[in-house]
């Protein structure tokens, strides 16, 4: 019994550490469907009409209508749920066709749908790789690549991020303790930093070595590259990616759901032996349905991520003429610098204030010292919406100090 106590106890002060740490992670509410413009709820019941700012809805169809439309079509033609996982009788003819599709869109043979794509990276590694062989990867990978990492047997390379001669140290190294295969993996875009994985000098490194190369593309599929294939689309290498890992829960419409993208083997071998998709349950239909929908919208056009683009570059050069120190880059991810922390959570608050819904992320999130607030710009903000998040920025950093030259620019 009393042990039993103690273990409430103990979390209890686990609990009570981080938030003295202040790590806790509070849940914001909201009471509207995802989109540029959303209401929260405080805790009191009063509500608060914000710019949203912070969602992985890049390409604005978390909310948009032909994509409610198909999961509800779905949702009519193949029920709510399949109450089973794929092999036992959770496979519709919806289902093999949103793999097809999936790897239409990315220029791979087959692919395998996961409940999430951290699932889709938890299993991946494992069925693939035993103990003669070897993985590399970023030192700033996904955490459920990390994970996916830890559960097989293969040796662990770990480069640091994005440095090509580290890279090529590890396939050095993998090479001479006698790795039979050896696979590298890393984020396509780095959800901190919005940079964009150096995936042309990967591809040409790996095959010096032998080396098979694996993405997870979850904050660039649907509109990194000029077709909105990706990273390997946008860095020249579509087509030339061993493995790609991504998710339905970001720019694909953004409810959940995941997948691994690859050669037939590679997908056969994880039907048999992936253990998150062997024992999870199917993607909901409606989901699936859905998530078509996303598909025929993106091959249909590139006008959504050709207006994310074009919202990107206005974003980054109007927040930088205002005095922010920014990320460079061209990712709809865009980095704020405010380097002290508690600036940082001062800034998103008074944001908040004047209606802009912002997070700020700092240590141990990101490295010490590089506190920041991340925006993400999405296709369903319009210009006014950026002016209107530009000018809060501006008069928020203005009260707090942080603008470089004021009026400055350069
Ligand atoms: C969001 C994210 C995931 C997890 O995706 P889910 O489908 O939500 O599980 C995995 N990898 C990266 C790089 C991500 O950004």
């Amino acid at each position: 019994m009393s042990k039993q106590q103690d273990f409430y106890s103990h979390l209890a002060q686990e609990l009570q550490g981080i938030r003295d740490a202040g790590l806790y992670k509070g849940e914001r509410i909201i009471a509207t469907p995802q989109g540029a413009h959303i209401r929260t709820v405080a805790p009191d019941g009063t509500t608060r009409d914000v710019l949203n700012l912070c969602a992985n809805n890049y390409l604005g169809l978390s909310s948009h209508p032909d994509v409610v439309a198909a999961a509800h079509e779905a949702l009519r033609t193949h029920g709510y749920g399949l109450s089973s996982v794929r092999f036992i009788c959770g496979t519709q003819d919806l289902h093999k066709t949103l793999e097809a599709r999936l790897s239409r869109f990315l220029g791979t043979e087959d692919t395998i749908l996961y409940a999430a794509a951290f699932d889709a990276n938890g299993g991946l590694f494992e069925p693939l790789l035993g103990e003669q062989d070897a993985v590399i990867s970023d030192e700033l990978n996904h955490a459920s690549i990390i994970d996916g990492i830890r559960l097989c047997k293969a040796k662990r390379y770990r480069y640091k991020h994005n440095d090509m001669a580290d890279l090529e140290r590890c396939l050095q190294q993998a090479a001479s303790d006698g790795a039979r295969f050896t696979l590298v993996f890393t984020d396509g875009v780095f959800s901190m930093d919005g940079t964009i994985a150096r995936l042309d000098t990967m591809r040409a490194l790996c095959d010096t070595y032998g080396a098979l190369l694996g993405i997870d593309e979850c904050h660039a599929s649907g509109f990194v590259g000029a077709t909105g294939r990706g990273t390997h689309e946008y860095r020249g290498v579509f087509g030339k990616i061993d493995i790609i890992t991504g998710t339905l829960g970001k720019a694909l419409g953004g409810a959940s759901g995941g997948f691994t993208s690859a050669r037939r083997e590679v997908v056969e071998l994880l039907r048999q032996r992936s253990r998150p998709y062997l024992f999870s349950n199917t993607v909901a239909p409606s989901i699936v349905g859905a998530s078509i929908a996303v598909l025929d919208l993106l091959e249909g056009s590139t006008a959504l991520r050709d207006k994310l683009a074009d919202n990107t570059a206005w974003f980054r050069g109007a927040i930088r003429a205002a005095g922010f120190d920014i990320k460079d880059g061209e990712h709809p991810i865009v980095p704020i610098m405010v380097h002290d922390a508690v600036a940082a959570q001062k800034l998103a608050a008074r944001l908040l204030e004047l209606g802009i819904y912002v997070v700020g992320f700092f240590f141990p999130v990101v490295p010490k010292g590089q506190a920041r607030i991340r925006v993400q710009i999405s296709a369903v903000h319009e210009r006014a919406d950026l002016e209107q998040a530009v000018a809060a920025f501006t008069q928020a950093g203005r009260e707090l100090g942080l603008l470089k030259a004021e009026g400055g620019r350069a």
